[in-house]
């Protein structure tokens, strides 16, 4: 098999789990006992915030652990929107192509009363500082912008865009579920306010995140209950999740350079490699991407059938969003960077891993080619296109 859907999820690392296991075991205090037992999970939890802290470059005390990176997304919009309203500022910017737990934060908050403006990310899959700069307002209680896109990995000028932010007074949150672990991130240097992190986009496990919140921001709390994570987070603490997320980040972070360059390098040549294929299109900008995403749209054909028939080749792929919703529309990623439907229906994302190999990818173009052209051959939609009944969208 070939697993190249790392956007979704990845495995957990040997690293990770070695690190949890003793607190799935014989560690299995609640953190919150006052006893030596408990005061011992109550230790790895705090040693867990501050490896964590450290991977990010800031404190401990500005870590709260969540339940993954949809929970932390949800709170840091929430808290943000919240602060702000209590100072007569209802409004927030962010872009139309953020993962769907930010957009569907921003669509509660609009019913709530807020007004929303959503960037234009253009045809690269990139937004800029200085649109950002031109959209903030009096009234802006936050900008949130993704790190980089989970669907087309094209990754923003996070500091640029923080820095407008910090200079107009207005908190800036990434969702950056999709960069940690995989680029540099630090939070002091890019100017970042809050940060959205998840476990399991980075060899960790489902189920646990991190919400960066510079000091002085204040959180309201989505959970109520016990004083947990300085009371802005109810709940017993997930503590092996946190230590085996802590292990993996740690792991993730210091390899880095060696991964990226590997996975780029493989990226490009799986890049030209499906290039070839007539009328298809690279998705995004090519060059400031997520060191394993490609994304591709083939003209005439239906994403579903082509992530089936893959499968049947031991392929582990994605197509846009549509599949996970469960619904017929294309996904909104795709047609925020101007994708006309007819060829948003025909995308494939290849996420790679740090693992992939040259044959892996020599396959992989194999594969994806044979698929294409199979569907096309069969496709009446196809058939249109190549008779000029229909107009094509890409070149040959
Ligand atoms: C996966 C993902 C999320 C959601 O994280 P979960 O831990 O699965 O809730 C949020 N944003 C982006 C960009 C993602 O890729």
């Amino acid at each position: 098999m070939i697993y190249a859907d790392n956007a979704a999820t990845t495995q957990v690392s040997q690293t990770a789990i070695n690190a949890m296991l003793p607190y799935l075991s014989e560690l299995y205090g609640n953190p919150s006992s006052l006893y030596e037992f408990g005061q011992k999970a109550k230790e790895a939890l705090e040693d867990a915030r501050a490896r964590v802290a450290k991977c990010l470059g800031c404190e401990a005390r500005e870590i709260t652990f969540t339940s993954g990176g949809s929970e932390a997304d949800n709170q840091a919009i929430t808290s943000a929107a919240y602060a702000g309203a209590k100072k007569g500022k209802k409004h927030i910017i962010s872009t139309a192509f953020e993962h769907h737990a930010v957009l569907h934060t921003l669509k509660k908050l609009e019913k709530e009363g807020f007004e929303v403006t959503l960037l234009d990310v253009h045809s690269t899959g990139i937004v800029t500082a200085e649109e950002v700069a031109a959209a903030i307002r009096p009234d802006t209680a936050l900008v949130t912008i993704m790190y980089a896109n989970n669907e087309v990995g094209t990754i923003q000028p996070i500091k640029e865009i923080g820095a407008v932010c910090r200079e107009k007074g207005v908190p800036f949150h990434t969702d950056a579920v999709q960069a940690a672990g995989h680029l540099h991130i630090n939070v002091a240097e890019q100017n970042i306010d809050m940060l959205s992190l998840s476990a399991h986009k980075f060899h960790g496990p489902k189920g646990v995140g991190v919400l960066y919140a510079r000091k002085g921001t204040r959180l309201f709390n989505l959970i109520e209950g016990g004083a947990q994570e300085r009371g802005k987070r109810a709940g017993t603490e997930n503590v092996p999740g946190i230590v085996a997320m802590a292990a993996a980040l740690e792991e993730a972070c210091a390899n880095i350079d060696k991964n990226s360059a590997h996975q780029m390098a493989l990226r490009e040549k799986l890049i030209d490699g499906l290039d070839k294929i007539p009328y298809s299109e690279l998705n995004g900008n090519r060059e400031n991407r997520l060191p394993g995403n490609v994304n591709f749209c083939f003209e005439g054909i239906e994403g579903e059938s082509m992530l089936l028939l893959l499968d049947d080749k031991g392929i582990c792929a994605s197509s846009g969003s549509a599949c996970t919703s469960g619904s017929l529309d294309p996904s909104h990623v795709l047609l925020a960077i101007g994708r006309p439907h007819e060829v948003a229906h025909g995308s494939l994302r290849l996420s790679l891993g740090e693992d992939i190999t040259e044959e892996q990818v020599d396959y992989l173009i194999a594969s994806v080619t044979e698929v294409v052209t199979y569907l096309r051959n069969m496709s009446p939609f196809w058939r249109d296109l190549m008779t000029g009944k229909r107009q094509h969208v890409f070149a040959e």
